[in-house]
């Protein structure tokens, strides 16, 4: 495994340790070893579909047509029923073990929850696939139940109010949902460690996050294969899988 900087797992695992407060914050490159193809690599959903197919808007003044892509996107990203791989059970343990508050994740797949982090522990910043959300009267569902109900009947109904539902993902010309930014970023700020996996730390507004533990007293380490942006000075960094760091760092505690 190639490390750069001083990046060392015993030393990271003693810092996960010893915080009172540690955070993971998860992107793409946590979901990818679960086959779950990364939408901004090359050969990646944007890459194939015209993403404003995928706006808000188009949503709005369509949602039957904005749903015929919608599904058949579903059916080729999550072809196979994706599982969480080791490093998302290695951060399962690490929360198991008392050392983990949270998870901060920009990923829609709902791995970590399935990996054994409670529901009300993974913050969403960019919503989860498996549920649709009602603009009118805010209720969530179960999103195979409610597309399944639907048929070819498009778009499917909120069983509530009876009005088109939206997939519980974040579209573009969306903005992030509030009240998992302003707890993602207060569990930033009062991180001991933040342990960042898979993100190269480009997307915005979300890779603010860990820059704001940058800022004070916190231990910022990164594991992912693509070098981090010179903006960010991380404490440890590891380009390498997360799936051989995370579990690593793991059986090092
Ligand atoms: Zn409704």
């Amino acid at each position: 495994m190639r490390t750069n900087g001083d990046g060392r797992i015993e030393d990271v695992a003693r810092e996960i340790d010893r915080g009172d407060l540690n955070i993971a914050f998860t992107g793409a490159g946590v979901s990818t070893a679960s086959g779950i193809p990364d939408f901004r690599s090359e050969g990646g959903l944007w890459d194939r579909y015209d993403p404003s197919v995928f706006r808000i808007g188009k949503f709005r003044s369509d949602p039957a047509s904005f749903w015929e892509t919608m599904l058949e996107v579903r059916r080729e990203t999550f072809r196979t029923e994706p599982e969480p791989n080791p490093a998302h059970d290695a951060l399962a343990r690490l929360y198991d073990d008392d050392l983990l508050e949270a998870v901060v994740t920009q990923n829609v797949d709902g791995l970590h929850q399935e990996a054994g982090v409670p529901d009300n522990d993974v913050v969403e910043l960019h919503g989860n696939v498996e549920r649709v959300a009602c603009e009118s009267c805010g209720r969530r569902a179960d999103a195979d139940e409610t597309i399944e109900r639907a048929g070819d009947d498009l778009p499917p109904l909120c069983g509530s109010c009876g009005e088109a539902v939206k997939p519980d993902t974040v579209l573009f010309g969306e903005r992030l949902p509030e009240g998992a930014l302003y707890r993602a970023r207060e569990l930033a700020g009062n991180a001991d460690v933040v342990l960042v996996a898979g993100s190269s730390l480009t997307v915005e507004p979300a890779a603010s996050i860990p820059r704001i533990a940058n800022g004070g007293g916190t231990t910022l380490v990164v594991v992912n294969f693509d070098p981090t942006p010179s903006s960010v000075s991380p404490d440890y960094e590891f380009n390498a899988d997360v799936t051989d760091v995370l579990p690593a760092i793991v059986d090092e505690i």
